[in-house]
């Protein structure tokens, strides 16, 4: 007679399904920690690539490599990663490629993080950071020395939507691979490996997911640095999970027809802001007194983005009263990229580290809103921010 199976072992190995004879419709999540093992040989056969099959998730799962390599697809590049959020992408990047004593150039304009990444990098492990400025694309070149180990710079700076001249910029590197971080524009705008860029970066938290819902990183590029990549963020244990990987392979689906969209809202947006007497200046690289829309024609023919920014008359007080005005339509959320549009004040948030000095020099005033476009539509945007705008009124 069979031993019945104890309470404690039918537990323990519980929640397995019947096999059955259809498939699911869409992709299952792998959430698990590992993956069992035939044996012996076949783990010799996996770790030397000679099977596919992964053995434990911090160094790979289904999940990353599904999200990983539609990303590779839709930019052109080789191969891809992903991380546990832009920041551990980043992380991965640069514990990657460089060692103390190499020498970074990178755009004056980034993400906030980035500089303060790169920056702890110089004060705790000697690696050298030139900042130039990013409208000059021979400023780059200039400055490389045969310690130069990378280049660093954004499609689409935050929060002027300045345009980079990608091809310019990597033609005066040489041999130092440059790094792009792509994440306003996406691969529906521009594609950097089709500009010389060597690596693309993307904080999947944004638009590649696009429902504010999800913490991403994601680098694709040539297969060599992709892997070294690869595999310093599994050492450093910066790798994403199966289940935050799944909801950005969902959201990646509609990329294409959520960036469609934002282009063409921000667009009208931009141009009815540019009419309102509240607004001193719109930073839309669409329009065509954008510093950069001659670039932004060349780099970026299918759209502009949807992402804008704007100067209140009045600073500080009416940035203040406007957003109070929008209340509940238009939250003030320091994200981007998420279904609803959202507002934010980069002189309190992404920029509120600099001085005052810094950021006027860098053209962030205390009057400039930034607008994510999300996917509302556009009447409806241009009125709730009409209104808002209105009631500002002449009283200041
Ligand atoms: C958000 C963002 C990052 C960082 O990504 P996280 O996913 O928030 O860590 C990097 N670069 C840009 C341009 C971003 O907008």
């Amino acid at each position: 007679m069979e031993t019945p199976e104890s309470p404690e072992t039918r537990a323990a190995r519980g929640g397995w399904y019947r096999e059955f004879a259809t498939r699911p419709s869409t992709p299952a999540i792998f959430q698990t920690t590992a993956f069992d093992v035939d044996g012996l040989e076949q783990l010799d056969a996996i770790t030397t690539g000679r099977e596919a099959g992964y053995i434990y998730t911090r160094d790979g799962n289904p999940n990353h490599e599904a999200l990983a390599s539609d990303v590779a697809a839709l930019e052109g590049a080789a191969q891809g990663a992903v991380f546990s959020s832009g920041m551990g992408a980043m992380t991965a990047t640069l514990l990657a490629l460089l060692k103390s004593g190499d020498h970074v150039v990178a755009a004056r304009v980034l993400y906030g993080r980035t500089a303060q990444m790169l920056n702890h990098l110089r004060a705790s492990f000697g690696i050298e950071v030139t900042y130039v400025d990013g409208n000059d694309p021979t400023a780059f070149g200039r400055v490389v020395t045969p310690r130069t180990q990378l280049a660093i710079v954004e499609t689409i700076s935050n929060p002027l939507m300045e345009v980079a001249d990608l091809p310019a910029i990597s033609a005066g590197l040489g041999q130092v691979p440059l790094l792009v971080d792509s994440t306003f524009a996406t691969p529906c705008l521009v594609k950097p490996m089709q500009h010389g860029a060597k690596l693309v970066f993307h904080s999947g938290s944004k638009y590649l997911n696009g429902h504010g819902d999800v913490m991403l990183g994601v680098i694709v590029g040539d297969t060599g640095l992709v892997r070294k990549i690869r595999g310093i963020g599994a050492l450093y244990g910066v790798n994403s999970n199966p289940f935050e990987s799944w909801l950005g392979s969902r959201g990646l689906r509609t990329l294409p027809l959520r960036m469609t969209q934002v282009c063409r809202t921000a667009d009208a947006l931009a141009r009815f802001l540019t009419r309102h007497p509240s607004v001193l200046r719109v930073y839309y690289p669409g329009l065509e007194s954008h510093p950069s829309h001659a670039t932004a024609l060349k780099m970026m023919p299918a759209g502009f983005g949807g992402m804008l920014a704007f100067d209140l008359r009045g600073g500080q007080p009416a940035v203040a009263r406007l957003f109070r005005a929008l209340g509940e339509t238009i939250p003030f959320s320091p994200t981007l990229a998420d279904t609803r549009t959202t507002v934010s004040y980069p002189a309190g948030t992404s920029h509120k580290f600099l001085s005052a000095e810094e950021r006027a020099t860098c053209g962030i005033t205390d009057g400039l809103v930034r607008l994510s476009i999300g996917l509302e539509d556009e009447p409806t945007l241009r009125r709730e921010l009409g209104a808002a705008l209105d009631s500002l009124g002449t009283n200041e």
